[in-house]
């Protein structure tokens, strides 16, 4: 009796792996499709300076609605490309959209995330070169993130990527710092540009006492070692002002603006830009 509850345990589990691999594989064959057919929509999130409040870049972030389901999470479907090697494919994709859409936004930076899977290949570096030249934007204008997972495992390799990036002229910034267990100062041999700190961190900066005495050390430290540092997932004024004063020079978040598609971004520069020239005129009358 024991032995057959057993059995039909088994096959009920079995039948739970066959689901999440056929739903798997749906998954990908979905998102192959996606990139092939130019499916994938690329959306910006404003980065405004901490001292104005006004947009000096924006970070790409890519979107799939996938027919039949909806909206999936990157956080979801960038994990599949990965195992399933086509995220160079996307990541170019979304870096290539990025590029093109900044040339209409000469004062912006343009921030793009960069794969484990693409960075690891030696070749990656070439595709950037090919995207900048073929976009004709200027290199310094793009900034790559990187996130903390695998530089840790893999510190020697990571170092070559950097380098040859680096050797093009494009920015290399450190993503999700403070997600896992690194230390900025180890972190600092590999040349970033820029430090961003992930949100588990600066969501609880104004009600827990000790998170706040954390970020205050992590950015006076980035800041000893002369790498400007980027306060993500700011959702509260204070919480904005809070990372101002420890001495974070760039915000994002939901509070200075949701990821937006191409067109509410160059509305709202064209705003920014209008108000700007009051400024002066009156400055001038
Ligand atoms: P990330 O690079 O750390 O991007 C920031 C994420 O936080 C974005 O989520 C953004 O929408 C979200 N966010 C920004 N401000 C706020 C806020 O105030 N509150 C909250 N709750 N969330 C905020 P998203 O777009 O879902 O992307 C999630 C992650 O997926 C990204 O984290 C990044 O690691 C990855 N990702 C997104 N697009 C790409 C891509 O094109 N290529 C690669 N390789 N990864 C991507
Ligand atoms: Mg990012
Ligand atoms: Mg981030
Ligand atoms: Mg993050």
């Amino acid at each position: 009796k024991a032995k057959e509850a057993g059995r039909a345990r088994m096959t009920c589990y079995e039948t739970a792996m066959d689901a999440h691999r056929e739903e798997r594989n749906a998954l990908e064959l979905d998102l192959r499709r996606a990139i092939e057919m130019e499916e994938l929509v690329v959306v910006y999130q404003p980065l405004v300076d901490a001292s104005s409040c006004e947009m000096t870049g924006v970070e790409a972030l890519v979107r799939w609605n996938r027919p039949g389901h909806g909206p999936i999470s990157p956080e979801t479907f960038i994990p599949v490309a990965e195992t399933s090697g086509l995220i160079e494919a996307l990541g170019l994709f979304v870096l290539r959209k990025a590029c093109e859409a900044a040339r209409q936004w000469p004062d912006l930076r343009v921030a793009v995330n960069v794969s484990p899977g693409q960075f690891r290949n030696p070749a990656f570096a070439d595709y950037v070169r090919n995207v900048l030249n073929s976009t004709e934007i200027e290199a310094g204008r793009v900034t790559l993130e990187i996130t903390e997972g695998y530089i840790i495992q893999n510190p020697e390799r990571t170092r070559q990527s950097i380098e040859r990036l680096k050797a093009l002229g494009v920015k290399v910034a450190l993503d999700d710092f403070g997600s896992g267990f690194s230390s900025i100062g180890y972190l600092r041999q590999f040349g970033f540009d820029r430090i961003k700190i992930d949100r588990s961190l600066t969501m609880n900066v104004l009600e827990d006492g000790r998170a706040r005495e954390m970020l205050r050390a992590t950015v006076a430290l980035a800041r000893s070692l002369d790498i400007p540092v980027t306060a993500e997932g700011i959702e509260i004024e204070e919480q904005g002002r809070a990372l101002q004063n420890f001495g974070c020079d760039e915000l994002q978040g939901y509070f200075y603006g949701k990821p937006m598609p191409e067109a509410e971004i160059s509305k709202r520069l064209a705003v920014q830009n209008a108000a700007a020239l009051d400024e002066e005129r009156g400055a001038a009358a």
